[in-house]
């Protein structure tokens, strides 16, 4: 059997580690934010070269805080991909905002920067790119039509830690970046968390009052906050694995290449990788016109697969309400029904990459 995904085998790798933080965690008798939490937000803040981060509970929340902290709310509209994990959607319909649709890059399953400006209206606020499956959106020509129309930029960056952008990580190159934690992401931890990640010390300062009720000093509110904050002994076992992530990447980025060797001149479309870009290769997804027959096979083969995702948000019941045509986003549709993401891990054999490639090669 070779699983997608074995959540367990990092925390293996560095059990005595992890032990330790966890240790450190209950001897301090801080369980909420504190040094832990402060440490770890530095340490990620210089990972991702940038001068804040601030930890949130979850993905969504670092993405819906940071569209609040951006002022963003009831009326005003914000670009999002078409083709996205569902979240991405949510964050701005939290804020009382209205997703609007952008369709992506066929070859690179990110937002096309070529389609933004025909979605721009006079409620535009912002434009939300998502580094789908790790790999960085074209972010310069976003940034430029961003700049040139006056509006915000967040970044998804959940699933792309460690990505570079022509040479520079992903974390600073717009106005914010939402990071999640969430286990199964390149950075996870032991449960929930998130992040978000900024140059502009101004909405770093008020995301770090809207995570913790709308307060700075102790029972004084100044705003309606929330409670999201990062768990200290997530923040200890993140310092761990932040520690590893270079190296974890770079197992991520090799076995990437013994895919894209063995898997040249099969009927799968492989990812395509922009010369400017450094992907973190938090997934390898092959697209293919007989998708569900092909994890089929793999899955007769032992070989588990997953679909990232197999129902675009327009088409979600979540956003029936919004009335979108049964015709709209035909990419998103078609990626969703094509796309197919195999084993990927940084304590994913070499071997067993070997054999999907294998069991591939054999059935297509
Ligand atoms: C995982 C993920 C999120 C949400 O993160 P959570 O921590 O699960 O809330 C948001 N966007 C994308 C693209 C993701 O992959």
């Amino acid at each position: 059997m070779i699983p997608f995904l074995d959540l367990k085998a990092p925390h293996v790798e560095l059990r005595a580690e992890i032990d330790a933080a966890i240790a450190r965690v209950l001897d301090s008798g801080w369980y909420i934010l504190g040094p832990e939490v402060e440490v770890f937000e530095a340490e990620f803040a210089a990972y991702c070269q940038v001068d804040h981060a601030v930890g949130v509970a979850n993905g969504l929340d670092a993405l819906h805080l940071a569209l609040r902290a951006m002022d963003i709310g009831p009326g005003d509209e914000v670009i999002v991909p078409s083709n996205t994990y569902i979240a991405t959607w949510l964050a701005v319909s939290q804020c009382g905002a209205l997703p609007v649709p952008v369709e992506p890059v066929e070859a690179t399953h990110n937002l096309d920067p070529a389609r933004i400006e025909a979605a721009l209206t006079r409620r535009t606020k912002a434009i939300l790119p998502v580094h789908l499956y790790g790999q960085p959106a074209d972010l310069d020509p976003i940034l430029a039509i961003a700049r040139s129309h006056g509006l915000r930029t967040l970044e998804d960056g959940a699933q792309a830690h460690g990505a570079r952008y022509k040479g520079r990580r992903i974390g600073g190159h717009g106005d914010a970046v939402a990071w999640s934690f969430y286990p199964g992401k390149n950075l996870g931890a032991l449960g929930d968390g998130g992040a978000v990640t900024t140059n502009d010390p101004e909405l770093a300062q008020r995301l770090r009052v809207l995570r913790n009720y709308g307060s700075q000093v102790k029972y004084v509110n100044e705003v309606q906050g929330w409670n999201s904050r990062l768990d200290p002994l997530q923040a200890a076992v993140l310092r761990v694995k932040l520690a590893h992530l270079d190296a974890w990447n770079a197992r991520r980025a090799a076995l990437a290449r013994l895919y894209l060797d063995g898997l040249a001149g099969t009927g799968l479309v492989l990812p395509a990788v922009p010369e400017w870009a450094d992907p973190a290769w938090h997934l390898f997804v092959v697209r293919h016109p007989r998708r569900d027959a092909l994890q089929q096979a793999l899955a007769d083969a032992g070989i588990g697969t997953l679909i990232h995702y197999p129902i675009p948000p327009h088409k979600q019941q979540a956003y029936a309400e919004a009335g979108f045509a049964s015709d709209a986003f035909p990419l998103a549709c078609t990626l969703a029904d094509q796309v197919l993401s195999l084993p990927m891990g940084p304590q994913l054999s070499f071997g067993a990459a070997t054999r999907v490639i294998d069991v591939i090669r054999q059935g297509c």
